[in-house]
């Protein structure tokens, strides 16, 4: 039987910043622990916004929002900032394609407050294969013997893995 290595929300969010970290976080490779920015999950949830008792499990799936309109059901995540609005897409994908397999048709829309913008999410055909395309290719990353090279990005000063990225730099 073929295993096929679960995706999460998180690795499909870092797919989109950095793969050399989806190799590093699929692979357990400890962070930096004095990193004030560290973990995924300090840095999703303090990118997210104020996420808190309103925050909405379904099945492994946990999103901010959730409400109907006009019966649509529209799921939304809150954010800081749109730096990385592309991530932020695509983990919202992710969710309303998890969804869907749990036979549950949603939209999404991405909440800036700060910014006052927000931005719509709709699952469809070609987001679905952008997604699988993503999936695969972390499948991929996860089966390389050693990381993908650094390259330097403007998340890297955030990062918690910059000190094992760039020491000696
Ligand atoms: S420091 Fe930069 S290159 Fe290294 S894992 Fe983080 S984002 Fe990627």
């Amino acid at each position: 039987m073929n295993y096929e290595m679960p995706i999460t929300g998180t690795m499909i969010w870092y797919y989109y910043i950095c793969k050399r970290e989806v190799w590093l976080m699929i692979h357990q490779i400890a962070a930096d622990q004095e990193h004030e920015d560290l973990d995924y999950g300090r840095f999703i949830s303090e990118n997210r916004y104020n996420r808190s008792k309103k925050e909405i499990s379904i099945g492994h799936i946990v999103v901010d929002r959730m409400r109907t309109e006009n019966g649509q059901l529209i799921v939304g995540e809150v954010k800081k900032s749109s730096k990385f609005i592309k991530s932020a897409k695509m983990q919202l994908l992710f969710y309303l394609d998890n969804l869907r397999k749990m036979g549950i048709e949603a939209k999404g829309e991405l909440l800036f407050p700060e910014e006052r913008k927000k931005e719509i999410v709709e699952w469809n055909e070609e987001h679905k294969e952008e997604l699988e395309r993503a999936m695969k290719d972390i499948r991929k990353i996860a089966r390389l013997s050693v990381p993908p090279k650094p390259e330097k990005i403007s998340f890297c000063r955030k990062c918690a893995y910059k000190e094992y990225c760039w020491a000696e730099g």
